[in-house]
Order: structure tokens, then sequence, then C-alpha cells
């Protein structure tokens, strides 16, 4: 069915469903930038393409990028993996020149092509997914990532990783040509063996997806709604009507590309066995636990049948490749030059507060160490740096300290480091707390209309108060001066003030004090005859020698 005809379609749909739905009412599950054929411009569900989907998609048409853009891109990002990036570049280039050159001769499309579907083989956290994330977004193309496991449970029906395409869409903001040219990442892809290493249950689904799987990396349509869907529903109740096929709004799977990743320890573990069987004696062989995954670049298709894939499954991802562990060098090198490296995040996460921070050479070897006895590869890095920066994260912003310094000893003792950091810069915490005292005086002058002071001896109280409770000035004020609005209204029509000053007597004992003014201010209203609260309204008389008053 041409586009055009779908497009049709639709916009009937689109008016007999005007008589069903509400006014005003849309299509559930219908994007609005979704294709209408020979749409009417003035149509208000209609939304014109954005401006960058257009000039990706002239990007693909036009697509023109050389292995070695690519992988001089991703070398920006992502340390080592020189082999991935090698193999990704080139599978990328070719599957984007295909399209390129179906679009300009379709014809070519009718013939037989093997889709560069990847293998990424690997342990965890050593950037297979920021390796297709980072291709996906300097193509410009959609991008999904999915756990196979996540369909293991549904075994044969399959409308599960139909899903994923319906998702490239989703990610597409619901421009479906757009999609078409994703990109879908599915990880775990080991789980889903179907016998040998793998355990009893999941077995029979494993192949059920596989098979779907399979469906969904040739060339397949998917429907654009699930099939409980209302619209998907209605299309077929309007097709069914006319004594037509029910109408089918779709994406196709040609030209979506399929990545899928997995550990495959059992498989590394299989491998090395057989080739130190063949190796004379046990000198040759290795145990430490990244040499183990060297032994994957070996793996034959035979290998992947063997450990529970489907020949077919398994021979629809002509392109395989290992990415390799990561050693302490590699992530202090993640660290310092990559250009995604979570010390920059961290960085901008300071600077958000104006804070900046040193680190010492040494000190990112040592997170690097750090990050490594993690096991999860480049994720130790955002375990260790959580670890060391999450308290500075959370105390520094309300400190006047604008800069500090990671070294081995902060690493060491984070906790001790940041207690020595404020108690170093103590007389700037009291600059701070000064200014949220005025802040405090300033939100009570504009809301109740008093100006108070706070004296130095009162500030200390507060400050102390605030330390003792770990809570900040603010509530601390809130707490201690709740009733002084109501009391301070009453002194201000006896007594016509409207400046008080809070001295550390106050600060430590606001209610006596208050109930103090209150009654001096009665007997202050009786000698200057102004009999009980009925206040003159001249704010200016002061008196220094009362107490609170200035
Ligand atoms: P996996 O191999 O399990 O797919 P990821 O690619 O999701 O691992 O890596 C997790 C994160 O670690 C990435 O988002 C990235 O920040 C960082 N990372 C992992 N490997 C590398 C690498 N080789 N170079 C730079 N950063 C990396």
């Amino acid at each position: 069915m041409s586009d055009k005809d779908d497009g049709n379609l639709f916009e009937e749909l689109q008016k007999k469903l005007q008589g069903v739905l509400p006014p005003g009412a849309k299509v559930m599950g219908v994007h609005p930038s979704f294709p209408t054929g020979e749409s009417d411009e003035s149509e208000e569900d209609v939304v014109e393409e954005r401006p960058e989907d257009e000039e990706t998609l002239r990007r693909i048409r036009d697509f023109n990028l050389k292995p070695k853009d690519i992988r001089d891109h991703l070398n920006r990002f992502v340390i080592k993996q020189y082999d991935a990036k090698k193999v990704l570049s080139v599978a990328i280039c070719d599957h984007y020149n295909h399209i390129r050159q179906c679009l300009e001769n379709p014809r070519l499309t009718e013939q037989d092509y093997a889709k560069q579907n990847i293998l990424l083989l690997g342990p965890t956290g050593v950037g297979k997914t920021y390796l297709m994330r980072n291709i996906a977004r300097y193509i410009g193309v959609p991008f999904v990532k999915a756990d196979a496991t996540k369909f293991s449970e549904t075994g044969y029906v399959g409308s599960d990783v139909e899903d994923l395409v319906r998702d490239l869409v989703k990610a597409a903001n619901g421009n479906v040509e757009l999609a078409q040219y994703g990109i879908v990442y599915i990880d775990e892809i080991d789980k889903i063996a179907s016998s040998g290493s793998m355990s009893g249950g999941k077995d029979v689904s494993g192949r059920g997806v596989q098979i779907n799987l399979l469906k969904l990396m040739e060339d397949t349509e998917v429907n654009l709604f699930s099939p409980n869907d209302i619209m998907g529903q209605m299309q077929a109740m309007m097709g069914g009507g006319r004594g037509k096929k029910p109408n089918r709004r779709s994406i196709n799977t040609r030209h979506i590309l399929f990545i899928v990743s997995g550990a495959f320890d059992q498989l590394a573990e299989k491998i090395k066995k057989r080739v130190d069987q063949a190796s004379i004696g046990f000198a040759a062989s290795v145990s430490s636990e990244e040499d183990l995954f060297s032994y994957l670049q070996q793996a034959a298709t035979r290998d992947f049948i063997d450990y529970g894939f489907e020949p077919e499954f398994i021979g629809r991802i002509p392109v395989r490749v290992g990415c390799e562990s990561l050693k302490p060098d590699d992530l202090a090198a993640i660290l310092t030059s990559s250009e995604g490296s979570l010390l920059k995040q961290y960085r901008r996460d300071f600077k958000g507060y104006g804070i900046d921070f040193e680190i010492t050479p040494e000190a990112i070897t040592e997170i690097a160490g750090q990050a490594y006895e993690e096991k999860t590869g480049a994720r130790g890095l955002m375990t260790v740096l959580e670890r060391i920066f999450r308290n500075y994260k959370f105390e520094l912003p309300s400190t006047a300290i604008k800069s500090f310094e990671v070294t081995t000893d902060m690493i060491a003792a984070p906790e001790d480091a940041l207690t020595k950091l404020i108690v170093d810069h103590k007389h700037l915490m009291t600059e701070v707390w000064r200014g949220d005292l005025e802040a405090f005086a300033d939100a009570f002058e504009s809301e109740y209309g008093f100006r108070l002071t706070f004296t130095d001896g009162a500030a200390d109280v507060l400050i102390e108060i605030a330390a003792e409770q770990d809570r900040t000035l603010r509530t601390i004020c809130d707490d201690q001066f709740k009733d002084f609005p109501h009391a301070l209204n009453i002194i201000a029509r006896n007594t016509g003030r409207s400046a008080f000053t809070i001295t550390d007597e106050t600060a430590r004992n606001p209610d006596k004090d208050i109930s103090e003014w209150v009654v001096a201010s009665f007997k202050e209203a009786e000698q200057l005859g102004n009999g009980g609260d009925e206040g003159s309204d001249s704010n200016d008389s002061v008196d220094e020698d009362r107490p609170g008053v200035t």
C-alpha cells in the first residue's frame, strides 16, 4: 500500500471519527506529525515536520560520511575499543550508503541485501551502548535500547518486540519516516539463548523471542498501533465496513539497524577451554577476568548456535565485534579526556552553584583504581565519584565556599576533608549566615511591614541553634519568630513603632521577650495617653532605651 493510499485512508478515518469523538478530541496514539498523504494544510491536527527532522532526512538521503569520520567522532567520546570503532564505522557507513542508494533508486530495495545488523560482545560498562548512542546522535537518527530479558516472558506473542519499533517512532517524535532509519539496541541478548548453558524455564520463550526478533530484523511491516489500541480497532472497523481489508498504518523495518549485545561470559569460558585444550599444557591458560573476554574475538557462528541461538537468528547478525575490558589507565583516560566524562558533568553541576574544583593527577589515578575494583567497567567511576562528592554536593551550595581541591587525602576521607573545609572557611560561613538573616529580615519586612535588626550576639545564637539542629537559618527564624507578627502589630498600635532590634537574649527566648515588649507597649501607651492599643500612626518615634526598640 502506498503512502498516499495510507494517507487518504487516514484522513477518512479522521473524518469518521470526528462524528464519534467529542469536539477537539484527538485520536489516541496518533502523533500530530503523523503523515497524512495529501493532507489539507489547514487541518489543525497536521503539524509541520520539524526543521531538524527535515535536515536529518536530507543528511540521510545525501549520506556521505566515511568510516574514518565516524571513527574520529567516536574517539572524542569513547576511550579504547579500537576494533569496535573500526567495525562499527564501516558497518554504519555501509548501512546508510545502502539506504541512500535505495532512495536514489527504489528498485534496489527489491534486491537481496544482507543488512549490517551488529553483535557487540563484551563485559558490562565498557562502552557498547555508548558507542551506538554516539553514532545515532552523530547521524541524527532515533535510538532505542531495551534488554532482551524484558521479552523473555511473552514468548511467542511477539507484540512486545514490535513495541521496540513503535518506541523508535516515539523517539523520533512521531516522525515515521525518520524512525525507519533508526537504530534499535537490544542488550543482554546472551540471556535469551535457548539451550546449552541456559536453564529450563526460559528456553522456550528465549527461542520465541529470537524468532520474533528475526522477523523484525528482516523486512517486515510493524503496525504503529498495538493490537489493543483504539486506533487499530477503529481502522479495522472502518475497513471491514466497506468490505475492504482492514486499513494498516505501519512502519517498515527494512532500514532499521539492529544492534544486539551481551557479555557472553559463559561462551568466553567455553572457547577458553577449547583453546586451552588445544594448546600445550596449562601454561597457556589465562585466568584473569579481563583476558577471558578476549576469547570472544574467536567466537564463530557455530559457537553461537551451540550456545543456544537459532542459526537463522545469528545468521542475520553478520557483523560481530568484541569490546575489551577497561583497565585502570583507561578509566583514568575516560575521566580526563572523554568529552562525555563524568568529571565534566560534576564540574557543570558544581558550576551551577558557582563552585569550582581542582583535581590532582594522583587523585585521578586513585579514582580510576577504585573504580576498577568495582568490576563494572566505566560504571565504577560513577559509583566512586558519587561516594566522594555526595556530601559536597549537599553541603557546599549552602556555604560561601567557591572552590575546593580533590586530592588523594580527600578521596581517602571525603567526610573529614569536607568538615575541615567548612571549618577553615568558617569566617565566610558567618558572612553567608548574616546574608541569610538579612534575607529573612527583608522577607519579614515586606510581608508584615516591620524591620528587624539582628545584633551580632543574636546572629551568633541563631547560627548556633541552626548548627545544633542541622537546619537552615531561615527555618530556625521562621520558628523562633512565628508569634512576632501578631505581637508587633499590637506594639505598633500602642507605640507607633515599626523597627525592632533582636538581641542575643531575644533570639534565645523570643516568647519571653515578646510578651515583655507587649506589656511595656501598653504601659508606654498609657503614659503617652493613647489609651491602650489605639496606636498612633506615627512610625518614626523611636526610643533607643526600650528593649527591642531601635
Ligand atoms: P555497556 O558496555 O554495558 O553498554 P555503557 O556503554 O552503557 O556500557 O557504559 C556506561 C557509561 O560508562 C557510558 O555512558 C559512558 O559514560 C561510560 N563509558 C563506558 N565505556 C566507556 C569508554 N570506553 N569510553 C568512555 N566512556 C565510557
